[in-house]
């Protein structure tokens, strides 16, 4: 089967989106293809149209318009270097079929529309170790080179990601219909929204529509919380209304263990450092309850109030799913008081020993000795007692949600490299570990490893 291309977006008011026609690609070619995805999709026969990933076959791609919080500040920004070719449907599912650094559009402003292979290869990576996470995402189907230098700090070559996403519809889309077009937009796009990601929510149910999200949203960041996930870049227009994780810029996963860390070079503040997520993430939903003001009640104070009863329950919806989540990570199939404390504990001393937040979790599934951890492991296993479980069946439990692989910034940053000079071996290889991090085998034992590096680890968002 191929793409079954409709656009539904364009169904909106024409201020959502500007199409594009133009584009300019010299000798594209198809460097990653994702087997599993392709099939998932049903469109494995559209490996050999290299020429539509590359966004150089003539047709109608529409670019999205959206604004947004970048680190506090509002900006108008919309798909500066991304078009979407069409929706796709494949058993009941629509999802976007969207190129990202295909080149300049409407909304590019000052840039030039393009990426570079290696952040694309990163974002191909990631979003497929999140995928094998279980964790909501946006997922890779391509990488294409263009045969178009890209001019950054260094030259690279140009690449193209195709990216697949329940939608694109972000926070910080609903922010340019609200503060920048107007209420109608707002409940022509609130609608849309709700029927393409809720629809067991009753048309004009905008109370039921804000807390769905924010739901989403809740659990999507606690699970980042529990595989030491740090995004990076939360701006409101990298939050999705659907509740996937979106645009994988300067993020990276934790090794050894600091609440305090981030990566991203341009984040001086550390604004999206590891330990604010939660926080941030409850911010941006008060920019985005903000412009669901006017459907809410025309006196804007009743509004005010009615969202913000929901909005105050995001704390405990937060730490609620955080914990379900920690119990499975510690093989706890119950509930009780203590939990909370002795999942802290474990942070706590991980920070204070300098250990590795996945292998910590990893060798407690696989009933490794933990220097140091024996007073801490004394009160798990009484913890486990009072459940009448094992400690075998509950590692056994463990074990399943607890991974061994992670996407380490040494192998992914190696694996680019090698991609970069031509090479794709790395990269399909770590993918495919990625692919089940939870059983690992023999020839992806390395990737276990944390390696030690001498300077803490920095990525870069010039992508
Ligand atoms: P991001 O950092 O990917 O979330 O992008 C933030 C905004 O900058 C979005 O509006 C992008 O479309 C835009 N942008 C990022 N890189 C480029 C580029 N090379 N050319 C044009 N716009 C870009
Ligand atoms: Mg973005």
């Amino acid at each position: 089967m191929s793409f079954n291309f409709e656009t539904t977006y364009t169904a909106l008011p024409p201020t959502f989106f500007r199409e594009v026609s133009e584009n300019r690609v010299k000798e594209s070619q198809i460097i990653l293809w994702n087997k599993r995805l392709a099939e998932e999709l049903d469109v494995e026969d559209e490996y050999a149209n290299t020429a539509l990933f590359a966004g150089a076959q003539p047709r109608d791609y529409i670019t999205q318009a959206y604004a947004g919080h970048q680190f506090g500040n509002f900006t108008m920004l919309g798909d500066g270097r991304a078009m979407l070719i069409g929706e796709h449907v494949h058993q009941n599912k629509r999802v976007d079929v969207q190129l990202k650094g295909s080149g300049r559009t409407p909304y590019s402003r000052g840039g030039d529309g393009r990426a570079g292979i290696g952040p694309m290869v990163r974002e191909y990576i990631i979003s497929e170790a999140m995928n094998g996470l279980r964790i909501p995402t946006t997922r890779s189907l391509a990488v294409t080179t263009t045969g178009l230098p890209v001019y950054r700090e260094e030259v690279q070559q140009g690449a193209v990601l195709t990216r697949i996403a329940a939608s694109h519809l972000r926070v910080g889309t609903f922010q340019y219909a609200r503060h920048m077009v107007d209420e109608h937009a707002v409940r022509e796009l609130a609608d849309y929204a709700m029927a393409r990601h809720y629809a067991s929510l009753e048309k004009g149910d905008y109370i039921g529509f804000f807390r769905a999200v924010m739901r989403r949203q809740a659990q999507l960041i606690a699970q980042w919380q529990l595989v030491g996930f740090v995004h990076g870049v939360m701006n409101t227009d990298n939050m999705t209304i659907s509740g996937e994780t979106i645009d994988y810029g300067p993020c990276a996963f934790l090794d050894v263990f600091h609440a305090d860390q981030f990566f991203s070079s341009i984040d001086q503040q550390g604004r999206y450092r590891y330990s604010q997520q939660p926080a941030i993430g409850g911010w941006n939903l008060t920019r985005f309850a903000e412009t669901l003001l006017p459907l809410i009640d025309d006196n804007e104070e009743v509004a005010i109030a009615a969202l913000e009863e929901v909005l105050m329950t995001y704390p405990q919806v937060f730490g609620d799913a955080w914990l379900a989540g920690m119990r499975d990570k510690l093989g706890l199939a119950t509930a009780r008081m203590e939990d909370r404390n002795l999942a802290e504990q474990l942070l706590s001393w991980m920070e204070a020993n300098q250990a590795d937040f996945t292998e910590t979790f990893r060798a407690l599934s696989e009933g490794k000795a933990i220097t140091g951890l024996a007073e801490w492991q004394k009160q798990w296993e009484k913890r486990l007692e009072i459940e009448g479980t094992t400690v075998e069946a509950a590692q056994q439990c463990m074990r399943r949600v607890n991974p061994a692989i992670i996407a380490r910034n040494y192998y992914v940053e190696a694996a680019i490299q090698d991609a970069e000079a031509g090479n794709m071996d790395a990269v399909e290889m770590l993918v495919e570990a990625l692919q089940n991090p939870y059983e690992v085998k023999e020839t992806h034992q390395h990737f276990r490893t944390p390696p030690t590096m001498q300077n803490p680890y920095v990525t870069y968002c010039g992508t």
